[in-house]
């Protein structure tokens, strides 16, 4: 049979690209989980998707009433889940105030890290109930959150500090919208969101890889700076952005090729290893790469973990 993949945010960006690798390869049905319903569809259409070979649901990760429906929605589609994509992401570099989800918490960490929280650990029994051969939960990282590389060293850095805004419930009220309990800022809040993805991966690795064979793994696909992620950057940024990764760090890659990368890690067989953190070669050959001290600290990993628990309710 085919495979089932749920890949987050697939209405644009990289999300897309890796839809488009998998619906061409006509051994994936994907379940494009998206926001925007109708965008979805018609993003679908405009790459070429087969119908056959694709659902849209919907899904607002800014809203933990919202996973929680999804989850459910799926679960009674009959369809059994393989592989589970956490992709969407939201980046707010020039803001000057937080924004908040529906549950109150920052947006960028709330949608980026606590709705992909909510939403892997709910599916984790559906993956657990497949027959499938090769079962995957991928979360994408990025280089940013990763301060042992030159882009992860450009301020503002990320660092979760002793995670007392975390604990504190993110909201601005108790203490303040940053997990470290600093001032608001939007670039390093997601930097943020991205440390607790690729912490995430690990725990999930660590508490699950033995007993249930999933594999759990998180990736860089390279810098694709032509994605929607961008749109609230200003114009000048928008405009010397891609070429001076084209250029200047040679680290650009095209949405298609990012798209491919990604695709790899959904279905390829010699990339089933779990815990890891996949990245690619300027000739495009994946290897494992090393996440900075912070992003590999298992002790802040499993910490992350508890408080994520309590701020979605599982716990
Ligand atoms: P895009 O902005 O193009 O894609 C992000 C996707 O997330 C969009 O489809 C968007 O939906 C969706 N999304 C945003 N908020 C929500 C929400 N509340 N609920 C559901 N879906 C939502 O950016 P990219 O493709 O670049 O980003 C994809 C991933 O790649 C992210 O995890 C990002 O951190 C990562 N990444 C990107 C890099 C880059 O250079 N671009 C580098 C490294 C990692 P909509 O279509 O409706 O806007």
């Amino acid at each position: 049979r085919k495979g089932n993949v749920i890949i987050t945010g697939a209405s644009s960006g990289l999300g897309l690209a890796t839809a488009k690798a998998l619906g061409e390869s006509g051994e994936w049905h994907i379940i494009m989980a998206c926001r925007d319903f109708l965008k979805a569809e018609r993003m679908a259409r405009a790459v070429g998707i087969p119908k056959e070979n694709y659902t849209v649901m919907h899904l607002d990760l800014a809203s933990l009433e919202s996973v929680r429906q999804f989850a459910d929605t799926f679960r009674r589609s009959g369809r059994p889940l393989d592989v589970l994509v956490c992709n969407a992401a939201v980046y707010f570099p020039t803001a000057k105030v937080p924004t908040f989800t529906a549950e109150g918490f920052e947006m960028s960490v709330g949608t980026n890290h606590l709705g992909h929280f909510l939403l892997s650990r709910l599916l984790l029994e559906d993956l657990k109930k497949s027959d499938f051969d090769s079962k995957r939960v991928i979360i994408v990282g990025s280089i940013t959150g990763n301060t042992n590389t030159l882009a992860g060293n450009i301020p503002p850095k990320a660092n979760l500090g002793d995670l007392r805004g975390f604990a504190g419930g993110l909201n601005g009220v108790n203490i303040s919208p940053m997990i470290d309990g600093g001032e608001f800022d939007g670039a390093k809040a997601y930097k943020d969101s991205k440390v607790c993805n690729m912490l995430t991966m690990q725990e999930f690795h660590r508490r699950y890889h033995e007993e249930t064979g999933i594999t759990f793994a998180s990736l860089y696909p390279g810098c694709i700076a032509t994605t929607g992620l961008f749109r609230e950057h200003i114009p000048l940024f928008k405009l010397l952005f891609p070429p001076f990764q084209k250029y200047i760090t040679k680290g650009f890659v095209s949405e298609d090729e990012a798209g491919k990368r990604l695709a790899q890690v959904v279905s390829n067989p010699s990339l089933a290893k779990s815990g890891v953190y996949w990245s690619w070669n300027n000739n495009s050959a994946s290897f494992e790469n090393q996440l900075s001290e912070e992003a590999s600290d298992p002790e802040k990993a499993k910490k992350v973990w508890e408080i994520s628990e309590k701020l979605v309710e599982l716990a």
